[in-house]
């Protein structure tokens, strides 16, 4: 579409305002007026992807269908649009400067000195209008990660800058800024917000609509004066007040006008208002729920929600669908022993264990789900959770003492998960995991076949160690049933217990690809077990 309009969202003030949400709600009401959006995060750090990143520095690792290792906001961007992203979609500067150089070695650039601008800004342009190209979006919402006067920011608000005066009357800029309430005066204060919007403006742009992240409502006056002192009409000063949760960020937004005040700036029709019935559908079970549960998420890196975040939403999304609020009990998986596992985990309803990498906190994890598998309680096991599974039923069902995965023990007798054949020959870290979407072909009479209701399904992936199919003869005369099955490469990709009301692994990352308009049809039939289990212990 030559006729796509780029939105670029900036923060100021403080990081963590949310700006992923913002942008997120703001595509939620363009889509709901019938507009075509992508988001695209632009991450100033050097790392080539979050890939490679510990989860306790960057929380989550979000993968999409194409096999990108992103940034988490791409996860909100998917939950809200319900569209998929793709590699396009997550830019960082290691990227940028890894393309710029490549370049300068074939020599695309002979004769000239390589410098941040023209060459680097020029890449970081191209890299936003990539998505514009493609001809399928009305808007391209960019979200330019990190705070306003960062360092590393400095290239990305000069790209902008600049995109702005080549494509006059395409581009809105949008600034994020937080106002603080202090207690002591009683008051709001505007002073950061017009400091942030000073630097802004010393480098170049000048923000149409700023958003202020708050705690209290801000008055007329308030929105007036950081109207006269920043350069903006009244209207374009738009509150954000905190929320009760992220799914009420689009209504707030619709409330404050946002898509009106974008749309206007672009001389688009912004009469009538989004249709977003199903979203308040989601918002009505959402917060009305008939019953709670609690449910263990058995991890590692439980000290920080964000490290799970899909899987956090995606029990959001599954509650909601469920009529149900799923509490979370978060287990630190290198606490979990066989002296403490009852302690630890009596009283919930459900056990999900967390994907994984390196050895620490696996024997806990282990020990959780023998605790499930023992007690009948539903158990779902995501990645390392499903490897899990499968050490613990090769070792306390089948009698294979001292069974492991190769990840772990590598002289272990029973190698009951190994690395994959196709990973043997790789020695770097970043990007060489098996990756993004692949197709799995579900066993009919299975557990699986029944929530997916189809023959062949498509889930994404991030791993290198896989089900040992030399084990399957000794597994299948067991109690477990491999039910789904990679049909190219005949990898295992779901295991489920026949004798056990719900326990489930999965190869793939399910969490990935539930969103608010599509529960994850695992996590909601998780949850639907969970409330069984809860309801039947209730009649002893
Ligand atoms: N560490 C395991 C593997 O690489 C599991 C990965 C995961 O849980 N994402 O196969």
């Amino acid at each position: 579409m030559d006729n796509t309009k780029y939105i670029f969202v900036t923060g100021g003030v403080a990081s963590s305002l949310g700006k992923g949400i913002i942008s997120a709600s703001l595509a939620r009401l363009l889509q709901a007026r019938g507009y075509s959006v992508t988001i695209q995060k632009l991450d100033p750090y050097i790392n080539i992807d979050p890939g490679t990143l510990n989860p306790y520095e960057h929380g989550e690792c979000y993968v999409t269908e194409d096999g990108a290792e992103t940034d988490l906001d791409l996860g909100h961007y998917e939950r809200f649009l319900n569209t998929p992203t793709s590699q396009a979609n997550n830019v960082t500067t290691g990227r940028v400067y890894q393309s710029v150089i490549d370049k300068e070695r074939r020599g695309d650039f002979l004769g000239t000195t390589v410098q941040v601008i023209p060459h680097i800004t020029d890449e970081i342009k191209s890299r936003i209008r990539l998505l514009g190209n493609t001809g399928k979006y009305d808007f391209v919402i960019t979200e330019i990660g990190g705070t306003v006067g960062d360092i590393e920011s400095l290239p990305y608000v000069e790209a902008v800058r600049q995109l702005r005066w080549e494509m006059l009357g395409y581009c809105v800029v949008i600034h994020l800024t937080l106002v603080p309430y202090l207690a002591a005066a009683g008051e709001l204060k505007t002073k950061p917000t017009q400091h942030s919007v000073k630097l802004l403006q010393e480098q170049g742009l000048q923000p149409d609509i700023i958003v202020c992240r708050t705690s209290h409502h801000m008055s007329q006056g308030m929105r007036n004066k950081i109207s006269l002192f920043c350069n903006v009409p009244p209207t374009s000063v738009i509150e954000s007040i905190d929320a009760q949760t992220i799914y009420d960020i689009p209504f707030l937004m619709l409330e404050e006008g946002l898509d009106r005040e974008v749309l206007h700036k672009l001389n688009l029709p912004a009469e009538g208002t989004p249709d977003l019935t199903d979203w308040a559908r989601f918002l009505e079970n959402l917060k009305n729920p008939e019953r709670q549960i609690e449910i263990a998420l058995v991890g590692k890196y439980v000290e920080l929600k964000d490290a799970y975040k899909s899987i956090i939403e995606s029990f959001v999304h599954a509650g909601a669908a469920n009529k149900c609020k799923v509490q979370l009990r978060f287990v630190q998986s290198e606490a979990v022993a066989s002296e403490n596992v009852h302690e630890m985990l009596s009283g919930v309803s459900g056990i999900l264990v967390a994907p994984g990498f390196g050895r620490r906190g696996v024997e806990g994890k282990i020990e959780a789900i023998r605790y499930a598998r023992e007690n009948k309680i539903p158990f779902f096991g995501i990645c390392l959770g499903m490897q899990c599974a499968v050490i613990e039923f090769a070792r306390n069902v089948l009698g294979f003492t001292g069974a492991c995965s190769t990840e772990f023990i590598s002289e272990t007798p029973h190698p009951v998960v190994d690395l994959m054949e196709d990973q043997k020959k790789i020695s770097g870290m970043g990007g060489t995991m098996r990756l993004g979407a692949y197709p799995c072909q579900l066993k009919k009479g299975t557990k699986a076949y029944e929530v997916y209701q189809k023959d062949t399904i498509s889930e994404r992936h991030r791993h290198r160690y896989e089900f040992n199919n030399k084990y399957i003869e000794a597994f299948e005369k067991g109690d477990m049933a491999l039910s789904g099955i990679n049909p190219n490469e005949n990898l295992v990709e779901i295991i489920e217990l026949k004798n056990h009301p719900w326990f489930v692994g999965a190869q793939f990352h399910p969490e990935y690809k539930s969103t608010v308009a599509n529960p994850h049809p695992l996590f909601v039939r998780f949850v639907g077990e969970a409330l069984k289990y809860e309801k039947n212990t209730e009649l002893f």
